[in-house]
């Protein structure tokens, strides 16, 4: 339908979006950071609030006619401070990384240190990397991951010690464990640091209780909307009553203009979506078909990091095999999974090539699929690294991903 409004204007533009979709339904989704959202939250993000300006807060704007849009992102916040139980919420940032600059740009002044996880051990770029903003312009010191993938809390507390950062970072885009908030803030408040805790990835995971929560401890909980969420691509940052008029300046007007209103509509209604008792079971099914993946691989002759997981992703570590994370992923394409190459603890290879495989199930949970299917999906990957050079092979594997994809379609 909508599809038909754009191709009478832009057919180029329409065959793309087509062919896109027929992409996502024929492909099993495996990127840990992508999901599917939901017909209604889609359809908000296509409407009339894209033409709106509504630069400022709810009630504090600096255009008139801002009456709906003003009521709309109060919903979001509203529900937004419900499902975390976070005292106040600004639902305006463009994306993740814009959640995390906007906390940067209110805690910290350039040259402050900063202690945060390294990007080639699960961290995420805007957390110090130094090609991003805030290894630019901050001291960055960093902590990692041991071989088993689990980060080593006495390091975090010793370096705290040594640097004595103004803001410790804890969330990643690469980390299979649960996270210990209340450890990290025990660091923290032994050097008079702020905790910023970024949940961009287990988000969905904390808002149902299948990973604690750092609302308690953490100054700053950051995340997107569109990753285990399942909302509209975006960002948001939460913190305590005492930080809330700060952290609202630095989103407008530190770092952006106008909110995308449509976008915070659609934000609402996954926010409306993730307070249902459904959601839950989706959270919960998200813990099992990790769990299911994991054993999956494993029990085809597979390394995963740290031998399984605790959430909703793993890394299967490609050392052994001799292979590398680059053509794997190029290799699982082929079968019809898509899936992003990444470094294993202490990697040998570099952040292009890579030892190793990010594989997360939100997406395919989204889809239906549950444990037994996992188990068949773990087996597709594992026969594709064994014969990733037996074009047969692969091709009959492809075969075997594609049932799955017939047996859940999408959309
Ligand atoms: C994905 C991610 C982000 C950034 O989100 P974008 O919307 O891509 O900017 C920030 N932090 C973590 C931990 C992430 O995984």
């Amino acid at each position: 339908m909508e599809l038909d409004i754009i191709k009478s204007t832009d057919s180029e533009v329409a065959e793309l979006i087509e062919k896109e979709l027929e992409r996502q339904r024929n492909t099993l989704e495996l990127i840990a950071s992508e999901n599917f959202t939901s017909k209604a939250v889609m359809a908000a993000c296509g409407t009339v609030l894209t033409n709106k300006y509504a630069e400022g807060k709810p009630h504090k704007r600096f255009y008139n006619g801002c009456e709906n849009v003003d009521a709309i992102e109060e919903l979001a916040q509203k529900r937004c401070c419900e499902l975390f139980g976070v005292e106040h919420a600004n639902v305006q940032p463009h994306s993740g990384a814009q959640a995390n600059m906007a906390v940067f740009l209110y805690a910290l002044k350039p040259g402050d240190t900063v202690l945060g996880m390294d990007l080639s051990n699960g961290g995420h770029l805007s957390h110090g990397s130094p090609v991003n903003f805030s290894g630019m312009y901050f001291n960055i010191v960093s902590y990692g991951v041991n071989e088993n993938g689990e980060i080593d809390y006495e390091d975090v507390e010793k370096k705290a010690l040594e640097c004595k950062p103004k803001m410790i970072i804890c969330g990643a885009s690469n980390y299979s464990k649960i996270i210990d908030f209340k450890r990290f803030k025990e660091i923290a408040d032994k050097v008079g640091a702020y905790l910023m805790a970024d949940i961009a990835h287990i988000a969905a995971l904390v808002a149902t209780g299948e990973h604690p929560s750092p609302a308690e401890y953490a100054d700053f909980v950051t995340t997107t909307t569109h990753k285990t969420l399942r909302g509209p691509r975006g960002g948001i940052v939460m913190c305590k009553q005492e930080h809330a008029l700060g952290i609202d300046k630095a989103v407008f007007p530190g770092i952006q203009g106008g909110p995308l209103e449509h976008i915070i509509a659609a934000k609402a209604v996954a926010l409306k979506e993730a307070l249902k008792p459904e959601f839950k079971e989706y959270a919960k099914q998200i813990i099992k078909n990790a769990k299911a993946l994991a054993d999956s691989l494993m029990s085809n002759g597979m390394d995963i990091i740290g031998n399984g997981t605790e959430n909703h992703l793993m890394t299967l570590d490609l050392r052994k095999y001799g292979k590398t994370g680059k053509d794997i992923a190029n290799v699982l394409e082929e079968v019809g999974i898509t899936a992003n190459k990444n470094t294993v603890p202490n990697d040998p290879q570099s952040p292009f090539v890579t030892s190793g495989i990010r594989l997360g199930v939100p997406a395919l949970t989204t889809r239906g699929l549950k444990e037994d299917d996992m188990k068949e999906v773990g087996e597709i990957i594992a026969l594709a690294v064994l014969n990733s050079d037996d074009k047969e092979k692969l091709a009959q594997l492809r075969e075997r991903s594609q049932k799955l994809c017939d047996k859940y379609p999408l959309y």
